[in-house]
C-alpha cells in the first residue's frame, strides 16, 4: 500500500515509516500540514496517517481542504488529543478512524488494513448502458465519446434509470427516489424532466434508450440485457 504519514515529531514519524516499510508499504512522510496537503491532493495514496497539531496547517484544516477537493483517501488521525470531543470533531471532519498516542504498532497496522478494505468496498461503480456511461466520481455523463452536460436533477434522474435498467419506473417511484418527495402533484414535473433528459441523451440518436411505458411511466432500455 501507498501510505502518507503527516507527522511533525521526527522520531515518531521515522518509527512509523520504518515499521510500515517493513511490511512492504511505500511510505512518504511530511512534517507539516502544508506539504502534507500538497501530497494528499497530488499523489494517489491508499491511506493517510494524520497528526492533528502540525505546523503551518493543522490536521483538521488539512482534512477539510482535501475533502473539499473531493479527495476521499481514508484518513486515520493519530494524536495525543484524547477527549471524546476531539474524537467526534475529527470524525465529523471526515476522518475514517482515530487513534490516540501512545499506540501499539500492530493496532495501527490493523486499522490501516481495515480502512483500506472499507474504502475498496465503497468504491462507486461506473454505470454503463449501451454507449451511455455515468461516472459517479467525476459526475460525468457520456454517450459514446461525447460528454453530455446535465443539470443536477437530470443527472440524478439518469442515475436512477441506469441503476434500474429494463425496469418500468412509475412517476411515483421516480418522485420518491429522485425528488425525495412523496408523490402528489409531481407527475407533470417528472414528465418535463424526463423530456429534458431524453433530448440530451436520445435526441438525434438512432438507438433510443429512455422509453415511455404506457400506463406505467418510463424505462431505460438496456439492449445488451434481456428483459425479465
Ligand atoms: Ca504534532
Amino acid at each position: 500500500m501507498k501510505i502518507l504519514v503527516v507527522e511533525d515529531e521526527e522520531k515518531l514519524a521515522s518509527i512509523i515509516q520504518r515499521g510500515l516499510a517493513e511490511e512492504q508499504n511505500e511510505v512518504t512522510v511530511c512534517a507539516d500540514g502544508e506539504s502534507g496537503l500538497k501530497e494528499a491532493v497530488t499523489a494517489d495514496y491508499d491511506c493517510i496517517i494524520l497528526d492533528l497539531m502540525l505546523p503551518k496547517r493543522s490536521g483538521i484544516e488539512l482534512l477539510d481542504a482535501m475533502r473539499a477537493k473531493e479527495i476521499h483517501t481514508p484518513v486515520i488521525i493519530l494524536t495525543a488529543k484524547d477527549s471524546v470531543e476531539d474524537r467526534v470533531h475529527g470524525l465529523d471532519h471526515g476522518a475514517d478512524d482515530y487513534m490516540v498516542k501512545p499506540f501499539a504498532f500492530a493496532e495501527l497496522e490493523a486499522r490501516i488494513r481495515s480502512v483500506a478494505r472499507r474504502a475498496d468496498a465503497a468504491q462507486p461503480i461506473l454505470l454503463s448502458i449501451a454507449d451511455v456511461t455515468l461516472d459517479p466520481i467525476k459526475q460525468e455523463v457520456k454517450r459514446g465519446d461525447e460528454e453530455i452536460k446535465l443539470t443536477s436533477k437530470e443527472y440524478s434522474l439518469l442515475q436512477y434509470f441506469m441503476t434500474n435498467p429494463n425496469t418500468p419506473l412509475s412517476r411515483k417511484m421516480i418522485a420518491e427516489n429522485v425528488w425525495d418527495v412523496t408523490f402528489a402533484s409531481y407527475s407533470n414535473v417528472i414528465d418535463v424532466y424526463v423530456n429534458f433528459l431524453r433530448k440530451k441523451i436520445d435526441c438525434d440518436r438512432e438507438q433510443k434508450l429512455i422509453v415511455t411505458v404506457r400506463g406505467v411511466g418510463y424505462m431505460m432500455r438496456d439492449p445488451d440485457r434481456p428483459i425479465d
